[in-house]
């Protein structure tokens, strides 16, 4: 091969590159308008460009050096707003495959949260388990009571034990910890739940819609179990499929309860 070839080829590699990252960029964009509040600002920065625009070829001198004096604040201003957007884009950046050999991941344990949700649906205990992702709601935890305890079957239970001062309100568990018990949720006005469903299901539900947590409440009045996402419920759920379903999420990357749930039923099919 010919050293201009060589040249060429180095050429077309790094033009194959920077498109690919350049379009891979737009994609994750793309994805994070579609899901957030960003689309209203975005097209509020378009309107001000073309409104520059406008004033450029006008020869509108005034409105132009405004725009321009107070468009670099604005990008500021955007990085405030967007900051939770941003945030999000890139912890998901660093989650992704080829980042994630380098992330310490806690992992989750599965088998207490469940051994502990199916023993408390026994028992007719009340209990909200919130798991979180990537979103962590601080306010929540500021007025919460902190914890910090390894995630255990036993010391799940004890917490919504109901003669334990903890036992009111969810609890909040990162990775291989237990962070906080006592917290008080947003409560939901969803339509998915019933009449027959009250403050718990409702405040489970609640966070499930403001972020990314996957919610376990357990009935005290029913002992039925009910998982929560994105704002969306599956009740009763079974201790096996609960699990199932915990796998389906945090270990195979499934994004809904939808897709979570697939496999169990193909199972018994
Ligand atoms: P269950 O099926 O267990 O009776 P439910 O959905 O009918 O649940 P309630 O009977 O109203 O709900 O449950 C009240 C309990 O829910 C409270 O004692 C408290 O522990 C919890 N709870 C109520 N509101 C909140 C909230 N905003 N955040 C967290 N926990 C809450
Ligand atoms: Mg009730």
């Amino acid at each position: 091969m010919s050293f201009l070839q060589t040249v060429d080829l180095l050429a077309v590699m790094r033009a194959i590159l920077d498109v690919s990252i350049v379009a891979f960029i737009f994609y994750r964009v793309i994805l994070l308008l579609n899901r957030t509040r960003a689309v209203q600002l975005l097209i509020g920065v378009a309107l001000i460009l073309l409104l520059d625009i406008f004033a450029r070829f006008s020869n509108l001198e005034t409105l132009s050096w405004l725009i321009t004096n107070v468009s670099t604040y604005l990008v500021f201003g955007l990085i405030v707003l967007l900051q939770p957007e941003l945030r999000r884009l890139i912890a998901e950046i660093g989650q992704m495959p080829l980042f994630r050999v380098f992330s310490q991941d806690l992992a989750l344990p599965y088998e207490p949260i469940v051994e502990a949700a199916r023993l408390m649906a026994q028992s007719r205990t009340g209990s909200i388990m919130c798991i979180l992702r990537r979103d962590k709601p601080e306010a929540i935890i500021e007025t919460a009571v902190r914890v910090e305890g390894v995630v255990t079957a036993e010391l799940l239970m004890t917490i919504f034990h109901k003669d334990t001062a903890l036992h009111d309100g969810a609890v909040l568990i990162e990775g291989g910890r237990i962070l906080a018990a006592s917290c008080y949720l947003p409560l939901s006005n969803s339509t998915l739940l019933k009449k027959t469903h009250g403050a718990r299901h409702r405040a489970g539900m609640g966070i499930s819609e403001e972020s990314d947590a996957f919610v376990i409440v357990t009935s005290e009045e029913t002992g039925r179990i009910s998982v929560m996402m994105n704002g969306d419920l599956r009740t009763p759920i079974k201790a096996p499929d609960l699990r199932e379903i915990m796998v389906q999420i945090f270990e195979q990357g499934k994004k809904s309860l939808a897709d979570a749930l697939e496999e169990p039923s193909r199972e018994t099919r």
